[in-house]
C-alpha cells in the first residue's frame, strides 16, 4: 500500500515549491469521506485514490492534478458536493474533479446514439482541461490492475470499455506506457483462455529467448562502443502478449511460426547518433526489407518518433529494433504527460500543442456529424493509429483507415458522389479507383451523372460507410433487373404456348401461385424467375391446364440490340416492344456482332450471351428451361458503335520486321491495336499475340484475312473459348 508521506516525497522531489498543504488537506478529506468504504478486494477504499494520485505523481503532474486524483471519487461515491470541493480546495481542483466525475458517469457500452453524445462530452472535458483525462486514465489503470476482484459481468464491461475507449485515447495522447498496460490487461480479462494459453507458450520459450536477448544486447553495446556512438540504454524484451496475439491473428499462424517476438530498444543522445546506430545495426545483421521506418523524419500523428527496423540475427531469428533519443523516448512513453513542465502552469495553456490541435479539430469536425453511427465511426478512425489524412481540393480533411481508396473518399463526400465516381485525381494525377490513399493526398473525384457503382468496388473499399451504400444500391438494381427479366421471360414463355399474359396477374391461379412461392407481390414472383430460382414454365404450369402446355410451341426469338454499356463487359439487350433488360456477353468466348449466338438465363444477373461455337455452351445449357433464343438486332444501326476486344494468336516465322508488318497491316484497315506481344515458341517458329478492337464479325474476318496475307504469317486464330473462326 502506498503511504501518503511517500507520495509527498515524490511530489517534492520534482516540485520543491509544491503546495503540500493542499495535498495534505485533500488526503485527510478523502480519508474521512471514504471512511468505512471498502473495495471489492476487501481493502479500505482509500487505497484507490492514493494509487491514482501516486500514478499522477509518477507522471510529474502538478499539485492540482495530484489533489484531484486524491479527491476524484468523493463526489461520485460520497455525499460531498462539487460546491464543497470548490470551497475547500479552490475552483481549479473542483473543476478537474467535476470533469472526472462526469466522465465516470458515462457508460460507453450504451446505444450508439448515447455513445456519440458521451464522446462529445468527453472531448469537451478533455479540451477544457487535459488533466481531467489524465486523472481518468490513472483511475482506469488502477481499476484495471485490481479488476480480478470485480464480479464477472462488471469485469467484462470495464475491460471492453478500456479496450475500446481508454487505450485508444491513451494512444492518441502518445502515452504508450499507459496504453500498453491497458491493452494487456483488457486482453487478459476479455479473452482469458487465449491469454493464458499464449502466456504459457511464451513462458515455455522464455528461457532460451532471454539468453538470446542478453547476447544481442551485448553485441549491440560492443559494436556501438567500437564506433563511439553514445548509448544511454539498451533494452530488450519479449513483446507484449497482446501484440503477439494480434500478429498471430492477422497472419493466421501459430506461435511456433512467429519468430520475431523479441524487441530491442536503443536509447542514444542525438538524432545523428540514432542514424549512426541504425547504420551499425544494418552492417551487423541483414535488415528485413520493408521494415525500416523513419518516424524521426516523419513522426506519427500522435507525435511518436523513433527509427524502426527488423534484422535477422545470427541464429536466423528476426528481431525488431527501435532507436531513439532520450527526449523521444520520454515522449514515446508518456506523450502529453511528458510535455508537462511543472512551472509552466496548465498544459491547456499551450495552445499550439499538437494534442490540443488534434482535439479541437476533432471536436469541430464532429460537431457537424448528426448521425451517431457516423460519429462513432469517425471517432474510431481518429483514435486508431494507422490512419491516413487526406484532403479535398478545398482543403477539408478526410480521415480514413489505412488502405482507403478514392471510392471511400467519394462516399465520404456524398453518397451520390460515390455512386457516380468514375475516376480520381490524386495530387493532380489520375489514379486507379483501387489505389491506396496516403497521408496528405489531395483527392479530387471525377463523377459521371447516371453512373452506377460496380460490384468490384466491394473488394477494395475499406470504410463500412462506402460498403453499405454500394451494397444497398446493387441490391436494388439487381432486384429491379430480376423483376424485369423475369416478367419478360414469363411473357415470352406464355406466348409460346398461346397463353395471353395480359390480365393473368389478376387471375386467381396467379395469386395462388404467388402465395405458394412465398412472394408478396407479382414483382416478387417475377424476381424469382429473374433470379433463376423458379422457371417460367413451372409458373405457367400452375396457371393453365397441363394439356395446353403439351402443344409443340413455335420457336421464339428475342431480338437483341447489343449496345455498349459503361465500363465494358455489361451490355443491354433490347427486347421488342419492351424496356431494356440486362445481358452479358459471356467472358469465355466474347461473342461479337454477326456471330451466331445463344442466350442463357443466369441466376440474378440477366441473360448471358455465348458464341454458338463456345465450348462452354454445351455444358452450360444442360438446363433447357433456362435457354433463351437471342439474335443480333438487325435494325440497331442507330445504336452507338460497339467495339469488342478480340485477342488473336498468330503462328509466324521467326524473322525481323514481321512485327512491324503485322501492325502496319492492322492499321491499314483502320483497326485499333490494344496490345501486342511477340515471343519465340520453338526452334524455328514464333508467336505474336495481338489484341484488336473489332466492330463485328465481318470486321474480324477482314482482319484475319489481311493478316493471313502477310508474308511470314503461318496461321491466325482467335484466342479464348471460341477457338478458330473463319476457317
Ligand atoms: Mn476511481
Amino acid at each position: 500500500m502506498i503511504r501518503f508521506e511517500d507520495l509527498l516525497e515524490k511530489v517534492r522531489a520534482y516540485s520543491p515549491d509544491a503546495d503540500v498543504e493542499l495535498l495534505r488537506r485533500a488526503y485527510v478529506f478523502t480519508a474521512f469521506e471514504h471512511k468505512g468504504q471498502v473495495r471489492h478486494s476487501g481493502e479500505p477504499y482509500l487505497i484507490h485514490p492514493l494509487a491514482v494520485a501516486d500514478f499522477l505523481a509518477d507522471m510529474k503532474l502538478d499539485v492540482v492534478a495530484v489533489a484531484a486524483g486524491l479527491l476524484h471519487d468523493v463526489v461520485e461515491d460520497t455525499l460531498t458536493t462539487i460546491e464543497r470541493i470548490q470551497e475547500l480546495f479552490g475552483p481549479e481542483v473542483a473543476h478537474v474533479v467535476e470533469g472526472v466525475t462526469k466522465i465516470s458517469a458515462i457508460r460507453f457500452s450504451s446505444s450508439e446514439e448515447r455513445q456519440a453524445e458521451n464522446f462529445r462530452k468527453m472531448l469537451l472535458a478533455m479540451v477544457d482541461d487535459i488533466r481531467v483525462i489524465l486523472v481518468k486514465l490513472a483511475d482506469r489503470l488502477h481499476n484495471m490492475r485490481t479488476l480480478s476482484h470485480l464480479p464477472e459481468e462488471r469485469r467484462l464491461s470495464v475491460a471492453q470499455e478500456t479496450r475500446d475507449i481508454y487505450a485508444p485515447i491513451a494512444n492518441r495522447l502518445g502515452m504508450s506506457k499507459v496504453k500498453n498496460e491497458l491493452e494487456e490487461l483488457s486482453f487478459r480479462y476479455l479473452d482469458p483462455r487465449v491469454y493464458e494459453t499464449l502466456r504459457a507458450q511464451v513462458d515455455a520459450r522464455r528461457r532460451a529467448t532471454e539468453g538470446l536477448i542478453e547476447q544481442l544486447k551485448n553485441t549491440i553495446a560492443t559494436k556501438l562502443q567500437d564506433a563511439s556512438v553514445p548509448v544511454v540504454e539498451i533494452d530488450g524484451r519479449i513483446k507484449r502478449l497482446w501484440s503477439i496475439h494480434q500478429k498471430l491473428k492477422a497472419q493466421r499462424i501459430e506461435l511456433d511460426q512467429v519468430y520475431d517476438f523479441i524487441a530491442l530498444r536503443i536509447v542514444t543522445t542525438s538524432v545523428k547518433d540514432c542514424y549512426a546506430a541504425l547504420g551499425i545495426i544494418h552492417q551487423t545483421w541483414s535488415p528485413v526489407p520493408g521494415r525500416i521506418k523513419d518516424f524521426i523524419a516523419m513522426p506519427r500523428p500522435n507525435g511518436y518518433q523513433s527509427l524502426h527496423t527488423s534484422v535477422i540475427s545470427d541464429r536466423g531469428m528476426p528481431f525488431e529494433l527501435q532507436i531513439r533519443t532520450m527526449e523521444m523516448h520520454r515522449m514515446a512513453e508518456e506523450g502529453i504527460a511528458a510535455h508537462w513542465k511543472y512551472k509552466e502552469g496548465r498544459i491547456g495553456d499551450h495552445k499550439d500543442d499538437r494534442y490540443f490541435q488534434w482535439m479541437r479539430q476533432l471536436l469541430e469536425y464532429q460537431q457537424e456529424v448528426r448521425d451517431p453511427q457516423e460519429f462513432i465511426q469517425n471517432l474510431k478512425v481518429e483514435l486508431y493509429p494507422e490512419e491516413v489524412y487526406t484532403f479535398t481540393p478545398k482543403g477539408q480533411v478526410k480521415a480514413f483507415p489505412r488502405g482507403a481508396t478514392p471510392i471511400d473518399f467519394a462516399y465520404a463526400i456524398h453518397t451520390d458522389v460515390g455512386h457516380q465516381c468514375v475516376g480520381a485525381r490524386v495530387n493532380g494525377k489520375m489514379v486507379p479507383l483501387r489505389a491506396h490513399l496516403r497521408n496528405g493526398d489531395i483527392v479530387e473525384i471525377v463523377t459521371s451523372p447516371g453512373h452506377k457503382p460496380s460490384r468490384d468496388w466491394l473488394s477494395f473499399v475499406v470504410t463500412s460507410h462506402a460498403r453499405y451504400k454500394i451494397k444497398h444500391l446493387i441490391r436494388l438494381e439487381e432486384r429491379s433487373r430480376a423483376v424485369d427479366l423475369g416478367r419478360k421471360v414469363f411473357e415470352k414463355e406464355a406466348r409460346k404456348y398461346g397463353v395471353s399474359p395480359k390480365g393473368i396477374q389478376e387471375s386467381e391461379a396467379f395469386i395462388k401461385a404467388q402465395a405458394e412461392a412465398g412472394a408478396r407481390t407479382p414483382e416478387d414472383l417475377f424476381a424469382l424467375i429473374g433470379y433463376g430460382t423458379l422457371s417460367a414454365k413451372q409458373l405457367l404450369g400452375r396457371l393453365v391446364p397441363a394439356d395446353r402446355l403439351r402443344e409443340k410451341p413455335p420457336e421464339g426469338i428475342v431480338s437483341a440490340a447489343v449496345r455498349r454499356a459503361f465500363g465494358g463487359g455489361e451490355e443491354k439487350i433490347k427486347v421488342s416492344g419492351s424496356d431494356d433488360v440486362l445481358v452479358f456477353r459471356a467472358r469465355c468466348c466474347n461473342p461479337i456482332r454477326g456471330e451466331k449466338i445463344v442466350g442463357y438465363i443466369t441466376r440474378g444477373k440477366g441473360v448471358s450471351v455465348h458464341s454458338a461455337t463456345c465450348p462452354n455452351v454445351l455444358n452450360l445449357l444442360y438446363d433447357p428451361e433456362r435457354r433463351i433464343a437471342v439474335e443480333w438486332d438487325k435494325s440497331a444501326s442507330d445504336a452507338p458503335a460497339v467495339s469488342y476486344t478480340v485477342k488473336l494468336t498468330m503462328e509466324v516465322e521467326d524473322r525481323k520486321g514481321l512485327l512491324a508488318a503485322v501492325s502496319a497491316t492492322i492499321a491499314d484497315i483502320n483497326t485499333n491495336i490494344k496490345d501486342m506481344e511477340a515471343r519465340t515458341s520453338g526452334e524455328e517458329g514464333a508467336r505474336i499475340d495481338v489484341t484488336v478492337e473489332i466492330s463485328d464479325l465481318k470486321h474480324l474476318e477482314k482482319v484475319i484475312k489481311s493478316l493471313r496475307g502477310v508474308n511470314g504469317v503461318l496461321d491466325v486464330s482467335r484466342a479464348g473459348g471460341a477457338g478458330r473462326i473463319g476457317g
